[in-house]
């Protein structure tokens, strides 16, 4: 009899710094789809439910379909957005009366309105239908706020073990070989997560260069190699979120009998995250600094990363100082991908395309981060900004920027957007009828992501901080439910 194996995905980055909630109806904008229909939608891809669909058909399971829910970065999710999403993946199990294994496809940094613990309560919720028994694992994003009650429902929690995020059909892969050896009674896996007393670590997991995060993970699949143990996961945490867990941890799966070379592989880990600490490779340029860089030419295009506007991390995708200091300074040959302003593309949608419109441009969402850019703008192209990536990081995903327009002002192109989205892929400039290989100077909103298809077009990228939600300075937020205390807002001797 074919396994059946209830296979969902319910994934969100809070920042719980952000003033927009995250609602049911940015989930159904972006990514909300159920039951039979997630199979056509990510056959293929290499989302984590690529690697689920590819699984169950090589180990001959009968999959129960959930949900596939993903939405960009913001804050706290609904008590709306929460319960319908989460009841969607309960049903679904319920309904199938006969659940024998459980693959989700998590991020690990969600908070609802009323779960701080978000993740936490869905596989404590997921465990009760389906009873202690079942082998239930989670794919994570490294950048994942872990938590002990995430790890006593689950039997493993298998982390992206790349940054930029390539990596997550591979990890699918690997969490359901770990569910068929336990279905066939080869393994049966639990899982231990130990969390340092630190907010952050590991250079945010960054793996484009050598340094403590890919120091690390080699020593994690080399601890994977020692009996008894099986996935040995590193989240570097998600700093903009006020909750208990904020922070770096390790998960480990083991079998019975092996949990002191699971604590063991745990420590090392924390020890030497903890000793590097300090080792931070990212370093943010000024306004002026970027403009500067952005006057010398080159036959490649400077790629200028807002990183502190990220939407990947909850920043609000419209802070428009960078997009005034390069108009003002009359830099030539410049696309900016992305400015969200749905107003705005109303309003060039009603003009149409060559129109000349007055535009008030970005800088809506806290204008105390920056006012809008005032200026004459020319429409040069309109869309429903929907595209196939076609980069590394989610190759042939689906992605809508809602109703899209391009905006000329002076020598700038601005892709203006109605839907927050960070900028991983070029085709949020070729969709758009904009070739970002012939541009002088490419402005992104992205801290890291952007790297996996930028970088390989960049005569120079250079990370910009132009004052969005998503400082690095972590003494910049007011933290009232972090655990205390912690590095580095407290001196702390040992982790
Ligand atoms: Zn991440």
């Amino acid at each position: 009899m074919a396994s059946r194996v209830l296979i969902a995905q319910f994934m969100h980055e809070t920042n719980t710094f952000s003033r927009l909630p995250t609602t049911l109806e940015d989930y159904r904008r972006q990514r909300l789809v159920e039951g039979e229909a997630i199979v056509p939608h990510f056959a293929g891809t290499r989302n984590e439910l690529g690697g689920f669909i590819d699984a169950a058909e090589k180990h001959g399971w009968e999959p129960v379909w959930g949900v596939a829910a993903n939405t960009t970065p913001s804050g706290r999710l609904t008590r709306e957005a929460w319960e319908h999403i989460r009841d969607l993946i309960l049903e679904a199990a319920r309904k199938a009366g006969r659940i024998d294994a459980v693959c989700l496809s998590l991020h690990g940094a969600m908070v609802s309105e009323t779960e701080d613990d978000a993740e936490g309560a869905l596989l404590e919720a997921v465990r009760g239908v389906v009873g202690p028994d079942v082998p239930v694992v989670a794919t994570l994003d490294l950048h994942a706020n872990a938590t002990a009650r995430m790890a006593r429902h689950a039997n493993a929690l298998v982390s992206y073990r790349t940054y930029p995020h390539i990596d997550g059909y591979e990890r699918a892969v690997q969490a359901a070989q770990l569910v068929e050896d336990a279905l066939r009674g080869h393994k049966q896996p639990r899982c231990l997560l130990v969390q340092p007393a630190m907010l952050k670590g590991a250079d945010h997991g960054r793996t484009t260069q050598p340094g403590i995060m890919r120091d690390l993970l080699a020593r994690a699949e080399a601890f994977e190699k020692q009996p008894g143990l099986h996935a040995v996961s590193i989240q570097v945490g998600f700093t903009w979120s006020d909750i208990p867990w904020a922070g770096p941890s390790i998960a480990v799966s083991h079998e019975p009998g092996a949990e002191a070379t699971a604590a063991h592989a745990a420590e090392a880990l924390i020890a030497e995250m903890w000793s590097r600490r300090t080792e931070f490779s990212s370093s943010y340029r000024s306004i002026d600094e970027a403009v500067a860089a952005a006057r010398s030419g080159g036959d490649r295009p400077l790629v200028l990363a807002e990183g502190t506007d990220n939407p990947g991390g909850g920043g609000y995708n419209d802070a428009p100082n960078l997009l005034r200091a390069l108009l003002d300074a009359g830099i030539p040959g410049v696309a900016v991908g992305t400015i969200l302003d749905p107003g705005t593309v109303q309003q060039a949608m009603d003009a149409g395309v060559g129109a000349r419109i007055d535009v008030a441009l970005g800088g809506h969402t806290d204008p105390s981060l920056g006012a809008p850019v005032q200026a004459t703008a020319e429409v040069r192209h309109l869309s429903d900004g929907t595209f196939r990536n076609d980069g590394p990081m989610n190759a042939g995903v689906q992605i809508s920027l809602g109703p899209t327009a391009v905006l000329r002002l002076g020598g700038i192109d601005v892709v203006t957007t109605s839907t927050r989205m960070h900028t991983i892929d070029l085709q949020v400039f070729l969709s758009q009828g904009i070739d970002p290989h012939t541009r002088n100077v490419v402005v992104v909103k992205s801290s890291q992501h952007f790297r996996a298809a930028f970088e390989p077009i960049a005569r120079e990228v250079m990370l910009v901080d132009a004052g969005g939600l998503c400082s690095t300075d972590a003494s910049r937020f007011q933290y009232t439910r972090l655990r205390r205390p912690i590095w580095p807002l407290d001196h702390i001797d040992r982790p």
